[in-house]
């Protein structure tokens, strides 16, 4: 990576790469339908920065961004962002007259939710249904009911019900027996609103994984996470569509030193030098979100080749093995990146500590500092 040199840890944001996806991602849904895109920003834009990943979201054209929670709706709303907005974990007593003044639209999965947005009064509200994740949303046999009482609201003046939505359990994985029956189910739900006398004006189902792999679920609007920070939402499952990774954290080696043969290293010595070699000491560590999980697992890249995390992970600091080499203080260690030159990506680290990928790049932060290009 080129530009300044990195601070002790940081987080490397490439803006230019999520506005890529998303136009990526805007044209494979937009290709035969007027499909619309909102890409999800909660959990700080999966650890890229909600504010700037919304931002550049808007710029290359979203929709409609995600978030969960009143209180990211409305940082949002305080750092700028104007236009559609959808938010979709309250809880009772949220600031649910404060969503409604900034124009953000609120999800109900519940009739006693419904029924605390409606006495606000003027709510977009959008309904929930679960068709099978057993999360949030209202079950099947309450669809009716749910439905009644949000068009009584709505005749009253009291809500306009903007959306009717689910969320898939297993997109990621084409073939699970759930994708069509989910999709059957909320095709149901969709007529029994119908028939309530509902005129949402967007039915979406369909997060990255169903964007890319499953066209019949778009309905009118898909919700993007992963694939617009660049990451794989289904490894080993999605066509190439040249989706580029935002994210790099690197660091800056403090120090190198030769490690002799029955050297342990790290609490506990889980790791045992069998040869003469060197280690490198990295700045980051779980305190920071580096999984600890990856002591003995996971690899970083230190001039131009993969380095083994060796021991344990500290709260601060790992140790890498250098394989011989003394690199001087202040060398480049790229935790994850890109790819491009070989080093490990998030994905990499993902599979290495048996996580997904989004687990790997929305924990990281701590002391990480988070610069854009
Ligand atoms: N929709 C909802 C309700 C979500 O909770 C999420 C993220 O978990 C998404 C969409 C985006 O999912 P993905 O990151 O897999 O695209």
């Amino acid at each position: 990576m080129t530009g300044p040199a990195p601070a002790r840890a940081e987080i490397v944001v490439d803006l230019a790469a999520i506005r890529h996806n998303v136009r990526i991602l805007r044209d494979l849904v937009r290709a035969d339908e007027p499909v619309r895109l909102m890409v999800v920003v909660k959990a700080d834009g999966y650890g890229h920065g909600m504010v700037e990943a919304a931002a550049a979201a808007r710029d290359a054209g979203a929709d409609w961004i995600g978030v969960a929670t009143i209180d990211e709706a409305l940082a949002l709303r305080a750092a700028g962002d104007r236009g559609p907005l959808l938010c979709w974990l309250s809880a009772p007593g949220d600031d649910f007259a404060g969503a409604v003044a900034a124009g953000v639209d609120l999800t109900a999965y519940t009739v006693a939710e419904l029924d605390e947005i409606a006495a606000v009064g003027g709510a977009h509200v959008q309904l929930k249904v679960d068709t099978g994740l057993s999360r949030g949303g209202a079950p099947r046999a309450d669809w009716a009911s749910f439905f009644a009482a949000a068009a009584a609201h709505e005749a009253a003046g009291r809500v306009r019900v903007t959306g009717i939505w689910s969320h898939f359990v297993a997109s990621d994985e084409p073939a699970h027996p759930m994708n069509d029956a989910q999709e059957a189910a909320f095709r149901e739900a969709l007529a029994l609103a119908e028939e309530a006398g509902l005129e949402p004006e967007v039915a979406h189902l369909a997060n990255s994984a169903a964007a890319i792999l499953r066209p019949s679920s778009h309905f009118d609007l898909v919700r993007c996470g992963i694939a617009a920070y660049g990451l794989d939402p289904a490894p080993g499952a999605t066509p190439r569509l040249g989706l580029r990774p935002a994210m790099t954290a690197r660091a800056r080696l403090v120090m190198s030193k030769p490690l002799a043969a029955g050297d342990g290293v790290s609490y506990g010595h889980t790791w045992v030098a069998d040869h003469d070699t060197s280690v490198g000491l990295v700045p980051a560590g779980y305190g920071d979100g580096v999984p600890r999980a990856a002591g003995n697992a996971a690899s970083v890249w230190v001039e131009d080749s993969r380095r083994p995390i060796r021991g344990r992970v500290c709260m601060d600091q790992v140790v890498v093995d250098l394989h011989g080499e003394l690199p001087p203080p202040g060398t480049e260690v790229v935790l994850f990146g890109p790819g491009d030159r070989g080093e490990p990506t998030a994905q990499d680290w993902a599979e290495a500590v048996d996580t997904i990928s989004y687990e790997v790049v929305t924990r990281l932060g701590g002391r990480f500092v988070r610069r854009y290009i």
